[in-house]
């Protein structure tokens, strides 16, 4: 990425994400910020329109972050204190946070072994007489076995809010995510996201009468939007008809997602590349595994994820240090499953061992660079550093 000459030899610096902007969102920023419609307006709408038409949605509502998006979904939805909601244990605390936001419980179920996404066997296991929701996550941008999820919310009468904040996008079985008829699908606009606003988010849905609700949800409960009453006869007049929030997009926002989304493909094409690349220069690695992708699925690589075997010459996190000395930035998704995150552990009394795959996952996975700014050098240089420090000799 960026070359610092010291000592007569080029230290190459590898960081783990970027955000790719350009001149287009700093002269649409600037054209907003001069406009005097500094939010929720018609670059909103936009926005909302052009994400549906990418996603094949009916509806995009756009919202101030990923995390605003998946509660609104579920207050649109009524959930409240006495319901369970299902979510994977390895995840981002935000997919069970906002289960608590309203009230209800969040139930965790384990992940797959092979792809760490939920597993459809853990979910049914975890369905109750009080469960009104699974809260699938596409995680590192890889889709869940949907067919299978689809058929547990079926037969129970659950709905489904899909986390797709890695999973921009991604397609399982040629469709979109955000387009699989499910109750809803909420996104994230986060830096290190495969686009990104700053903070933003958006839901899609097929379902009018939740997307109407969802609307005014994320806007106080008014019934009309401040473009809306300015076009309407009785620009005065507005009702507050729910309990809602103030989780709107700005225009400014607005418009560097209408920017990134004309990149979005692109940039997904060079996170694929990118991830078969090093997964080619490092599958014959002793001690490492490269990941799965699963068949009918397209995976957007938003992670790119190692796991490192017991009998590799370095511990996982001897590997993270070394490559942090090698100025190659890395993450871990996650540190600890949610559930044994201390807050959890004091609100629900979870254990060691109670999520084994997922603590499995947090213990012995690396997520590398992969974002679309990386040069086919530096990937060079994370393959040959992994490979020299893992190397028996
Ligand atoms: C980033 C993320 C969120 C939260 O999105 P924000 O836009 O940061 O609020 C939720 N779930 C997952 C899986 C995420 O990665």
């Amino acid at each position: 990425m960026t070359s610092l000459t010291g000592g007569g030899h080029c230290l190459r610096e590898v960081p783990f994400a970027k955000p790719l902007i350009s001149d287009e969102e700093l002269r649409a920023v600037s054209r907003v910020l001069t406009s005097g419609w500094l939010t929720h307006g018609p670059k909103t709408k936009q926005f909302e329109k052009e994400f549906s038409e990418y996603c094949h949605a009916k509806h995009a509502i756009a919202t101030s972050s990923g995390t605003a998006a998946l509660h609104v979904s579920l207050a649109a939805l009524g959930i409240k204190k006495g319901a369970e909601v299902i979510v994977p244990a390895l995840t981002h605390v935000a997919t069970a946070h906002v289960v608590l936001y309203q009230g209800a419980r969040p139930v965790f179920a384990d992940v797959d072994p092979e792809t760490y996404n939920i597993d459809p066997i853990e979910i049914e296991k975890r369905v109750t007489k009080k469960t009104k929701a699974i809260i699938p996550v596409h995680f590192a941008g890889q889709p869940c076995k949907m067919d299978e999820i689809i058929k547990i919310a079926k037969e129970h009468n659950l709905h489904i809010v899909e986390d797709a904040a890695h999973a921009v996008g991604a397609e399982y079985k040629g469709k979109k995510i955000g387009a699989l008829s499910t109750t809803s699908t909420c996104f994230s606009f986060y830096p290190t996201k495969n686009i990104t606003t700053g903070e933003g988010g958006m839901i899609t849905t097929e379902n009018d009468a939740l997307a109407r609700v969802m609307e005014m949800m994320k806007a106080f409960g008014i019934t009309k939007s401040p473009l809306e009453r300015i076009l309407s006869e009785k620009p005065w007049a507005y009702e507050v008809v729910m309990l809602g929030y103030n989780y709107r997009m700005t225009d400014i926002e607005s418009v560097i997602g209408i920017c990134q989304l004309k990149r979005l493909d692109k940039a997904n094409d060079k996170r694929i590349e990118n991830a078969k690349y090093l997964t080619e220069g490092l599958e014959s690695v002793n001690g490492i595994q490269t990941p799965i992708v699963e068949k009918n699925v397209k995976h957007v690589f938003h992670v790119y994820q190692i796991k490192v075997s017991k009998n590799a010459r370095l511990s996982r996190n001897e590997l993270i240090l070394k490559l942090k000395e090698k100025r190659i930035g890395t993450s871990v998704y996650y540190p600890l499953p949610v559930p044994l995150m201390p807050f959890y552990r004091k609100l629900h009394g979870y254990r060691e061992g109670d999520y084994p795959t997922s603590e499995a996952a947090s213990k012995t996975t690396i997520a590398l660079p992969c974002h679309p700014l990386l040069s086919n050098e530096d990937l060079d240089y994370i393959i040959s550093s992994i490979k020299e420090l893992l190397s028996s000799n």
